[in-house]
């Protein structure tokens, strides 16, 4: 049997963050089992820079450990519907003023976000949430009733709601208005294309991470007890548990909130597009259909995303050759619930289940060792 102070379960960013703050206080005396290193975050040693990752000017944690590529803009992406072909600054200058009043409503998102982002480096992200009545009210009211409330109704569909879509792989009568906004924060913030280097990352903590797969947690009063495939103990006094939210409440046996698991399908592959889908940088697919977004990366390669894994890629694709696959479950999670990351008994739950995004999971890590490092203190 192995002792440690603080055992971290799951090697993605937020597991990383939380020992990478740890390391970076001189708390040394941690472990972290992990199935893989980088999770569902993608790592510039591994993949080659593909176009289905975006990290945002505010992901400033993050920032030293990210590559970067193209830039990313809404405007250019392309609406590739059965009859016709709309392009999103058409349909905002058909409805300029629910457009404009949509910019006002994003830029003030954006104001209590940045806030509610950094309280979130000190804080739990559920009280950073309660701190603030207009996030809290977003995160817990439907996308749809926030446009009706606002009069932008609109846009629901063909503009607000393909971003949703395209960026969070959800219809927008599944998101919250909080997960809305964010996903539309890309009006107002520049984003690029990136992947995270996770050798720099992890540099100062290497010789703590074992790639092992977790089968049970137990927790024994006074120390947590957890048992990995190849059938060695691991004790602890702190435990983190930084996997998916359904494997973390599995692995404790509790049901800690309900989250509805967003599925994503991807694939690269070269060849030739079809006539359709063949200009432009994102060709996004109708919000109802299954399939989500081609996109055409600077290597003549093309990534193409689907919710479902029965798709039909000569539908796209007039020859193609599959280069990678990619099957994400979970690629995400949804609901309207907040769980409180620092749970009774020594316990941490952490990761992306109140919403998605690199920067936002790699905080949770961050903020969770600050929390076990001053109640040691
Ligand atoms: C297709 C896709 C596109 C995305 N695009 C973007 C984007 O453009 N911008 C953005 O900001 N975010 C994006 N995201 C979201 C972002 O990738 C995630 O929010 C973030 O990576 C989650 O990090 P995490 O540490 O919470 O979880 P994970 O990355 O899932 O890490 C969980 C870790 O737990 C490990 N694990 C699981 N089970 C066990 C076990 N039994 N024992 C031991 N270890 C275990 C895993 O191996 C992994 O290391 C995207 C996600 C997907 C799927």
């Amino acid at each position: 049997m192995k002792k440690n102070k603080i055992l971290i379960i799951g090697g993605g960013l937020a597991g990383l963050g939380c020992a990478l703050e740890l390391s970076k206080q001189g708390e040394l005396d941690f472990l972290v089992l992990a199935k893989d290193i980088g999770g569902r975050a993608p790592d510039s040693s591994k993949v080659p820079p593909r176009a289905t990752f975006y990290a945002r000017t505010e992901y400033r944690n993050l920032y030293p450990f990210l590559k970067l590529g193209r830039k990313a803009n809404v405007w250019k992406g392309r609406l590739v519907g059965k009859d016709k072909i709309w392009k999103p600054i058409k349909i905002c200058l058909r409805h300029p003023l629910a457009s404009l009043r949509f910019y006002f409503h994003v830029r003030k998102f954006n104001k209590h976000y940045e806030r509610f982002a950094l309280r979130s480096e000190t804080v739990t992200q559920k009280q950073a949430f309660e701190e603030d009545a207009f996030i809290l009210k977003l995160y817990t009211q439907s996308a749809i009733d926030y446009l009706r409330e606002n009069n932008l109704t609109i846009l629901q569909e063909e503009l607000v709601g393909t971003l949703v879509r395209v960026t969070g792989f959800l219809r927008i009568q599944e998101a919250n208005a909080f997960l809305m906004l964010w996903i539309w924060l890309n009006l107002v913030k520049n984003g690029q294309e990136c992947t995270v280097n996770f050798n720099k990352l992890t540099e100062s903590f290497s010789d703590k991470i074992l790639t092992e797969e977790v089968s049970s947690v137990e927790n024994l009063g006074n120390r947590w007890q957890v048992k990995v495939d190849s059938g060695e103990i691991y004790e602890s006094e702190i435990l983190v548990v930084a996997t998916p939210i359904n494997i973390s409440q599995k692995l404790l046996s509790v049901q800690l909130a309900e989250f509805n698991v967003v599925k994503v399908y991807s694939v690269t592959v070269k060849g030739k597009v079809r006539e359709k889908y063949s200009s432009g940088r994102y060709n996004v697919l109708p919000a109802q259909e299954n399939d989500v977004v081609v996109v055409k990366n600077d290597d003549s390669t093309f990534i193409f995303c689907s919710t479902q894994p029965n798709y039909d890629l000569t539908r796209y694709f007039e020859e193609f050759e599959i280069i990678e696959t990619r099957n994400w479950d979970p690629a995400g999670f949804f609901g309207k619930s907040l769980i409180d990351s620092k749970q009774d008994n020594n316990l941490y739950v952490i990761g992306d289940y109140h919403f998605p995004g690199l920067e936002a999971a790699f905080v949770t890590g961050i903020q969770t060792a600050r929390s076990i490092l001053s109640n040691r203190a």
